[in-house]
């Protein structure tokens, strides 16, 4: 060191001060030599010289060494503090350095150093507070990276499905439920978003998967677990009721329906009398309950899980012929006609005798809903992976708001008319359920007082 002690300079100034110390220990010497010369023998000056170079280049190296060393050092203070920052520890050190310029980069770093502690603190307040909402949130929250390792999971998440500590795993090892497993890797491998119900311990989980997609090119996946438990106990306690409802019911009304038609033809009532009107009465609600009661039979059959889905192939255009010979009993009656747009050679996979049934559902609507002379289309056509199944009728059209309910049970936009024309209220519904069973879904476009169109898109097998 230069010996300058705590008296602090800038570094331009050291320079410049060692720099005079030298050329003025330079000049001293020089006279000092000088001096020594005149008294010195003339072939004893070379010697002097030798040693007068000697001194200065020894002098020339311990300032210029001294000087190098000052300021590496103090650097070198400042690279630890650097050290210390980047490894979390935001002290304040205060003031090092006898260099200006160094004790001002130190202050700045300092101060960025605070900055930068106070910046860390709310962060980590922040982080905080979403893990709190996160791990106390009803439902189930959980991240998986692209490479199939649980990044994330909240307390809500049930044991069964990822046990706790999982994170930093690959979900191979720590998911036991293979269907839960499967949906997860079929679903990251395809790199989409994905829906699945799992039951689990008694329980029924609605499980969602969506792909973040971050900017960087990586996946980020995050999932929702939900507990359904609830709404499954009740969904299946309804469709129990809504089966043994309709067991029950089918044999009294049956034998009612017996009873009256023995009545009619043992006792030959005449025509005007009250007795006849009765009877014909009794005989046309009970085939409208039997109606009923077919109809919430065929729901249960659809509903129940060992449902008899016979899925066969078959040409569309031979069904659609043995169907129209009973659908013309109904139009003639209200002499309409219907057009009938399938390819002759369209070979399906699918449960003939379901797909019948829905189509003889939506034409039959398409006949009660519209006016007499309108025309019916039946249009079969293969769109992208689908085949769509479409009834179009230039009839009454529904409401907007009607549309989202027409496939519930029961539901009728007009109760009176349905009924005179000795509609159940569950026709749609059985629509539905046999779409679903083929995994398609059914649209509606319908106008108000225009007409409507029902669409049952089912995915099709080109293989
Ligand atoms: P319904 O036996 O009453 O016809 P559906 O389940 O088949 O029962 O239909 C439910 C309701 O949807 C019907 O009552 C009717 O209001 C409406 N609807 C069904 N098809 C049509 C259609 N093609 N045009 C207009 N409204 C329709």
């Amino acid at each position: 060191m230069l010996g300058i002690g705590s008296l602090m300079r800038s570094l331009f100034s050291k320079v410049l001060i060692s720099s005079w110390l030298f050329l003025i220990l330079l000049i001293v010497s020089a006279v000092v030599a000088f001096l020594i010369s005149l008294v010195l023998k003339e072939d004893l000056h070379i010697l002097l010289f030798m040693v007068y170079l000697v001194f200065a280049l020894y002098f020339s190296f311990f300032i210029s060494y001294s000087l190098a060393i000052g300021v590496t050092e103090e650097l070198k203070l400042l690279q630890e503090k650097t050290k210390k920052i980047n490894a979390g520890e935001f002290t304040r050190n205060g003031v090092l350095s006898s260099i200006i310029e160094i004790n001002q980069l130190s202050e700045s770093i300092d101060a960025m150093s605070a900055r930068l502690k106070l910046q860390f603190i709310d962060l980590n307040f922040e982080k905080e507070k979403f893990n709190l909402v996160l791990q106390n949130l009803k439902e189930g929250v959980f991240a998986i990276d692209g490479e199939k390792r649980i990044l994330f999971q909240n307390n809500t998440i049930p044991e069964s499905l990822i046990p706790k500590n999982s994170q930093s795993r690959s979900i191979e090892s720590v998911i036991e439920n293979k269907k839960f497993l499967n949906f997860l890797i079929q679903t990251i491998e395809k790199d989409q978003d994905g829906n699945i119900g799992i039951e689990s311990k008694k329980k029924y989980y609605n499980i969602s998967l969506y792909n973040l997609k971050p900017d960087d090119g990586s996946s980020i996946y995050i999932g929702m677990i939900l507990d359904k438990t609830q709404e499954r106990e009740r969904q299946i306690f309804r469709e129990q009721f809504f089966q043994n409802a309709s067991h029950e019911l089918k044999t009294p009304i049956t034998s009612i329906k017996g009873y009256a038609e023995t009545l009619n033809t043992r006792f030959n009532y005449p025509e005007e009398s009250n007795e006849k009107k009765f009877l014909a009465a009794i005989l046309r609600n009970t085939d409208r309950m039997i109606r009923i009661v077919e109809d919430m039979l065929t729901i249960s059959r659809l509903e129940s899980t060992n449902v008899v889905f016979q899925p066969e192939k078959f040409k569309l255009f031979d069904l659609i012929e043995n169907l129209k010979l009973t659908i013309e009993g109904f139009i003639k009656i209200k002499k309409q006609k219907l057009t009938v747009i399938v390819p002759e050679n369209l070979v399906i996979e699918a449960d003939l005798l379901l797909i019948e049934h829905a189509l003889l559902n939506l034409v039959q609507n398409a006949s009660v809903y519209s006016p007499e002379n309108s025309e019916i289309q039946l249009k079969a056509s293969l769109v992208d992976d689908f085949l769509h199944l479409a009834v179009v009728d230039q009839g009454i059209g529904l409401e907007e708001s009607d549309v989202e309910r027409i496939f519930e049970r029961f539901f009728r936009v007009d109760a009176t008319r349905s009924r005179k024309e000795g509609g159940t209220g569950l026709g749609l519904s059985i629509v539905k359920h046999i779409t679903k069973l083929h995994k398609g879904e059914i649209t509606v476009d319908s106008k108000l007082g225009k007409g409507s169109t029902f669409t049952m898109k089912l995915p099709i097998d080109r293989n």
